[in-house]
Protein backbone atom coordinates (compact mmCIF):
# COMPACT_ATOMS: atom_id res chain seq x y z
CA UNK A 1 0.00 0.00 0.00
CA UNK A 2 2.67 2.61 0.61
CA UNK A 3 4.77 1.21 -2.48
CA UNK A 4 1.95 2.23 -4.66
CA UNK A 5 1.62 5.78 -2.90
CA UNK A 6 5.11 6.74 -3.66
CA UNK A 7 5.06 7.45 -7.06
CA UNK A 8 2.05 9.53 -7.00
CA UNK A 9 3.88 12.19 -4.73
CA UNK A 10 6.77 11.98 -7.18
CA UNK A 11 4.34 13.10 -10.43
CA UNK A 12 2.63 15.90 -8.11
CA UNK A 13 5.71 17.37 -6.92
CA UNK A 14 8.68 17.16 -8.95
CA UNK A 15 7.59 18.91 -12.82
CA UNK A 16 6.61 22.36 -10.77
CA UNK A 17 8.58 24.88 -9.59
CA UNK A 18 8.14 26.14 -5.74
CA UNK A 19 6.31 29.76 -5.57
CA UNK A 20 9.19 30.73 -4.52
CA UNK A 21 11.55 30.56 -7.34
CA UNK A 22 9.12 31.82 -9.93
CA UNK A 23 9.09 35.02 -7.75
CA UNK A 24 12.87 34.95 -8.30
CA UNK A 25 12.49 34.38 -12.08
CA UNK A 26 10.57 37.66 -12.26
CA UNK A 27 13.05 40.06 -11.08
CA UNK A 28 16.15 39.04 -13.04
CA UNK A 29 17.29 39.50 -16.47
CA UNK A 30 16.93 36.66 -19.65
CA UNK A 31 20.52 35.25 -18.60
CA UNK A 32 20.43 35.36 -15.25
CA UNK A 33 17.21 33.69 -15.62
CA UNK A 34 18.93 31.24 -17.58
CA UNK A 35 21.56 30.38 -15.15
CA UNK A 36 19.23 30.23 -12.30
CA UNK A 37 16.40 27.88 -14.20
CA UNK A 38 19.41 25.37 -14.82
CA UNK A 39 19.89 25.26 -11.14
CA UNK A 40 16.63 24.46 -9.98
CA UNK A 41 16.97 21.14 -12.85
CA UNK A 42 19.76 19.69 -11.04
CA UNK A 43 18.35 20.12 -7.59
CA UNK A 44 14.96 18.46 -8.79
CA UNK A 45 17.08 15.54 -10.61
CA UNK A 46 18.87 15.47 -6.61
CA UNK A 47 15.84 15.65 -5.35
CA UNK A 48 13.83 13.00 -7.62
CA UNK A 49 17.27 10.61 -6.71
CA UNK A 50 17.21 11.29 -2.79
CA UNK A 51 13.34 10.37 -3.12
CA UNK A 52 13.79 7.39 -4.93
CA UNK A 53 16.50 6.70 -2.46
CA UNK A 54 14.17 7.10 0.26
CA UNK A 55 11.71 5.18 -1.14
CA UNK A 56 13.80 2.36 -1.76
CA UNK A 57 14.62 2.47 1.80
CA UNK A 58 10.56 2.50 2.61
CA UNK A 59 10.22 -0.66 0.79
CA UNK A 60 13.45 -2.46 1.76
CA UNK A 61 12.29 -1.38 5.46
CA UNK A 62 8.29 -2.71 4.49
CA UNK A 63 10.22 -6.17 3.21
CA UNK A 64 12.50 -6.99 6.00
CA UNK A 65 9.21 -5.84 8.47
CA UNK A 66 7.45 -8.49 7.02
CA UNK A 67 10.37 -11.15 6.21
CA UNK A 68 11.32 -10.56 9.62
CA UNK A 69 7.56 -11.03 11.18
CA UNK A 70 7.10 -14.39 9.37
CA UNK A 71 10.91 -15.62 9.92
CA UNK A 72 10.12 -14.92 13.53
CA UNK A 73 7.44 -17.38 13.46
CA UNK A 74 9.04 -20.05 11.63
CA UNK A 75 12.56 -20.15 11.80
CA UNK A 76 13.42 -18.14 14.78
CA UNK A 77 13.73 -20.44 18.52
CA UNK A 78 10.96 -19.36 20.86
CA UNK A 79 11.58 -16.66 23.60
CA UNK A 80 10.32 -17.14 27.42
CA UNK A 81 7.79 -14.67 26.79
CA UNK A 82 6.39 -16.80 23.53
CA UNK A 83 6.55 -20.14 25.81
CA UNK A 84 4.18 -18.39 28.42
CA UNK A 85 2.21 -17.56 25.69
CA UNK A 86 1.96 -20.84 24.88
CA UNK A 87 1.43 -22.02 28.19
CA UNK A 88 -1.27 -19.72 28.94
CA UNK A 89 -3.03 -20.32 25.20
CA UNK A 90 -2.85 -24.07 26.43
CA UNK A 91 -4.22 -23.63 29.86
CA UNK A 92 -6.89 -21.88 27.79
CA UNK A 93 -7.37 -24.74 25.64
CA UNK A 94 -7.60 -26.66 27.83
CA UNK A 95 -10.18 -25.06 30.24
CA UNK A 96 -12.16 -24.47 27.30
CA UNK A 97 -12.06 -28.15 26.24
CA UNK A 98 -13.09 -28.85 29.80
CA UNK A 99 -16.18 -26.61 29.35
CA UNK A 100 -17.01 -27.76 25.76
CA UNK A 101 -16.84 -31.20 27.44
CA UNK A 102 -19.05 -30.49 30.29
CA UNK A 103 -21.57 -28.87 27.73
CA UNK A 104 -21.64 -31.98 25.83
CA UNK A 105 -22.26 -33.93 28.69
CA UNK A 106 -25.31 -31.20 29.86
CA UNK A 107 -26.87 -31.67 25.90
CA UNK A 108 -26.15 -35.56 26.04
CA UNK A 109 -28.48 -35.79 29.68
CA UNK A 110 -30.44 -32.93 28.01
CA UNK A 111 -31.10 -34.71 25.14
CA UNK A 112 -32.13 -37.95 27.16
CA UNK A 113 -34.29 -36.16 29.10
CA UNK A 114 -36.13 -34.94 25.84
CA UNK A 115 -36.14 -38.13 24.21
CA UNK A 116 -38.22 -39.10 27.18
CA UNK A 117 -40.38 -36.34 27.32
CA UNK A 118 -41.18 -37.52 23.46
CA UNK A 119 -41.85 -41.01 24.39
CA UNK A 120 -44.55 -39.73 27.25
CA UNK A 121 -45.97 -37.76 24.48
CA UNK A 122 -46.25 -40.61 21.90
CA UNK A 123 -47.71 -42.69 24.92
CA UNK A 124 -49.98 -39.77 25.73
CA UNK A 125 -51.36 -39.25 22.14
CA UNK A 126 -51.55 -43.34 22.14
CA UNK A 127 -54.15 -42.69 25.04
CA UNK A 128 -55.70 -39.88 23.53
CA UNK A 129 -56.57 -42.03 20.52
CA UNK A 130 -58.09 -44.36 22.43
CA UNK A 131 -60.07 -42.04 24.32
CA UNK A 132 -61.30 -40.47 21.33
CA UNK A 133 -62.31 -44.07 19.61
CA UNK A 134 -64.22 -44.57 23.02
CA UNK A 135 -66.04 -41.34 22.22
CA UNK A 136 -66.64 -42.09 18.68
CA UNK A 137 -68.12 -45.32 19.51
CA UNK A 138 -70.49 -43.76 22.93
CA UNK A 139 -71.46 -40.93 20.46
CA UNK A 140 -72.74 -43.51 18.03
CA UNK A 141 -74.53 -45.35 20.94
CA UNK A 142 -76.31 -42.12 21.50
CA UNK A 143 -77.59 -41.46 18.34
CA UNK A 144 -78.80 -45.13 18.02
CA UNK A 145 -80.41 -44.04 21.75
CA UNK A 146 -81.77 -41.08 20.00
CA UNK A 147 -83.31 -42.66 17.02
CA UNK A 148 -84.53 -45.71 19.68
CA UNK A 149 -86.63 -42.76 21.07
CA UNK A 150 -87.83 -41.62 18.08
CA UNK A 151 -89.24 -45.07 17.40
CA UNK A 152 -90.69 -45.11 20.58
CA UNK A 153 -92.11 -42.07 20.48
CA UNK A 154 -93.56 -42.88 16.76
CA UNK A 155 -94.95 -46.10 18.21
CA UNK A 156 -96.41 -44.33 21.22
CA UNK A 157 -98.08 -41.91 19.06
CA UNK A 158 -99.22 -44.91 16.32
CA UNK A 159 -100.24 -47.05 19.61
CA UNK A 160 -102.08 -43.63 20.90
CA UNK A 161 -103.73 -43.34 17.40
CA UNK A 162 -104.96 -46.98 16.75
CA UNK A 163 -106.51 -46.69 20.39
CA UNK A 164 -108.58 -43.98 19.61
CA UNK A 165 -109.45 -45.55 16.69
CA UNK A 166 -110.11 -48.59 18.67
CA UNK A 167 -112.46 -46.81 21.10
CA UNK A 168 -114.27 -44.98 18.39
CA UNK A 169 -115.06 -48.29 16.43
CA UNK A 170 -116.22 -49.94 20.06
CA UNK A 171 -118.12 -47.02 20.52
CA UNK A 172 -119.81 -47.42 16.95
CA UNK A 173 -120.00 -51.16 17.65
CA UNK A 174 -122.14 -50.10 20.92
CA UNK A 175 -124.47 -48.41 18.89
CA UNK A 176 -124.57 -50.61 16.44
CA UNK A 177 -125.22 -53.74 18.96
CA UNK A 178 -128.11 -51.30 20.65
CA UNK A 179 -129.63 -50.97 16.93
CA UNK A 180 -129.26 -55.04 16.01
CA UNK A 181 -130.47 -55.24 19.42
CA UNK A 182 -133.51 -53.09 18.34
CA UNK A 183 -133.54 -54.42 14.99
CA UNK A 184 -133.57 -58.44 16.33
CA UNK A 185 -136.81 -57.24 18.71
CA UNK A 186 -138.80 -55.72 15.81
CA UNK A 187 -137.75 -59.07 13.65
CA UNK A 188 -139.34 -60.96 16.33
CA UNK A 189 -142.24 -58.88 16.82
CA UNK A 190 -142.48 -59.02 13.06
CA UNK A 191 -141.68 -63.08 13.57
CA UNK A 192 -144.59 -63.02 15.79
CA UNK A 193 -146.87 -60.90 13.44
CA UNK A 194 -146.00 -63.33 10.65
CA UNK A 195 -146.83 -65.97 12.84
CA UNK A 196 -150.47 -64.55 14.28
CA UNK A 197 -151.08 -64.04 10.23
CA UNK A 198 -150.19 -66.89 9.27
CA UNK A 199 -152.46 -68.38 12.03
CA UNK A 200 -155.25 -66.59 10.85
CA UNK A 201 -154.79 -67.75 7.42
CA UNK A 202 -154.71 -71.66 8.57
CA UNK A 203 -157.84 -74.10 9.02
CA UNK A 204 -158.91 -74.71 12.44
CA UNK A 205 -159.21 -78.18 11.38
CA UNK A 206 -156.54 -79.32 9.27
CA UNK A 207 -153.74 -76.99 10.21
CA UNK A 208 -153.20 -75.90 6.14
CA UNK A 209 -153.75 -72.87 4.25
CA UNK A 210 -157.35 -72.48 3.86
CA UNK A 211 -158.87 -72.96 0.64
CA UNK A 212 -162.33 -71.71 -0.27
CA UNK A 213 -162.64 -70.05 3.28
CA UNK A 214 -166.10 -70.59 5.27
CA UNK A 215 -165.93 -68.20 8.08
CA UNK A 216 -167.90 -68.52 11.10
CA UNK A 217 -169.99 -66.08 12.68
CA UNK A 218 -170.30 -64.35 15.54
CA UNK A 219 -166.70 -66.09 16.38
CA UNK A 220 -164.80 -65.44 12.89
CA UNK A 221 -162.93 -68.79 12.92
CA UNK A 222 -162.18 -69.84 9.06
CA UNK A 223 -162.03 -73.66 7.69
CA UNK A 224 -161.69 -74.65 4.56
CA UNK A 225 -164.56 -75.43 2.66
CA UNK A 226 -163.73 -79.41 2.32
CA UNK A 227 -163.61 -79.17 6.46
CA UNK A 228 -167.44 -79.09 6.59
CA UNK A 229 -167.18 -81.13 10.21
CA UNK A 230 -164.97 -78.38 11.77
CA UNK A 231 -168.10 -75.66 12.15
CA UNK A 232 -171.11 -78.06 11.58
CA UNK A 233 -173.37 -77.39 14.36
CA UNK A 234 -171.08 -75.86 16.54
CA UNK A 235 -167.36 -74.15 16.00
CA UNK A 236 -164.36 -77.01 16.38
CA UNK A 237 -162.08 -74.26 17.73
CA UNK A 238 -164.58 -73.02 20.06
CA UNK A 239 -165.63 -76.46 21.13
CA UNK A 240 -168.98 -74.48 22.01
CA UNK A 241 -172.43 -76.58 20.57
CA UNK A 242 -174.75 -73.18 21.04
CA UNK A 243 -172.36 -70.76 19.46
CA UNK A 244 -172.56 -70.78 15.68
CA UNK A 245 -175.31 -68.55 14.52
CA UNK A 246 -174.36 -68.35 10.66
CA UNK A 247 -171.18 -69.23 8.44
CA UNK A 248 -170.45 -67.51 5.20
CA UNK A 249 -168.41 -67.88 1.89
CA UNK A 250 -165.42 -65.71 2.74
CA UNK A 251 -163.46 -64.47 -0.85
CA UNK A 252 -161.63 -61.91 1.16
CA UNK A 253 -159.57 -64.36 2.70
CA UNK A 254 -158.21 -65.45 -0.66
CA UNK A 255 -156.77 -61.93 -1.20
CA UNK A 256 -155.16 -61.25 2.10
CA UNK A 257 -153.41 -65.21 1.36
CA UNK A 258 -151.96 -63.25 -1.28
CA UNK A 259 -151.16 -60.39 -0.10
CA UNK A 260 -149.43 -62.55 2.95
CA UNK A 261 -147.48 -64.50 0.18
CA UNK A 262 -145.74 -61.76 -1.17
CA UNK A 263 -145.12 -60.47 2.30
CA UNK A 264 -143.33 -63.85 3.11
CA UNK A 265 -141.49 -63.59 -0.26
CA UNK A 266 -139.88 -59.75 0.81
CA UNK A 267 -139.56 -61.42 4.61
CA UNK A 268 -137.30 -64.48 3.30
CA UNK A 269 -135.37 -61.72 1.31
CA UNK A 270 -134.53 -59.50 4.37
CA UNK A 271 -133.98 -63.02 6.28
CA UNK A 272 -130.95 -63.70 3.90
ZN1 LIG B 1 -159.27 -77.29 6.43
ZN1 LIG C 1 -165.06 -70.40 16.66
Amino acid sequence: MLINKLPLLEQTQSPKPSHKTKLNFENTSYLQGEKFYKQPLVQKQKRQLSIMKSQNEIKKQIQSITDDSVSKRIQQPKTQLEFQTIDKLQLEFETKYIEQNRVIDDLKLENIKLKMQLEEQEQQIIYLKIINSDLRQQIEISSTDIQIKKIEQEYKDTYRRMDETLRKAIDENYESQIKMKNLQIKSQQLEQFTFMFKQQLTCKFCRKELNNTITVIPCAHNYCQRCVSGYVGRCFACNDDNKVQATYHNEYMSDLINMYKIFENILSLLRN
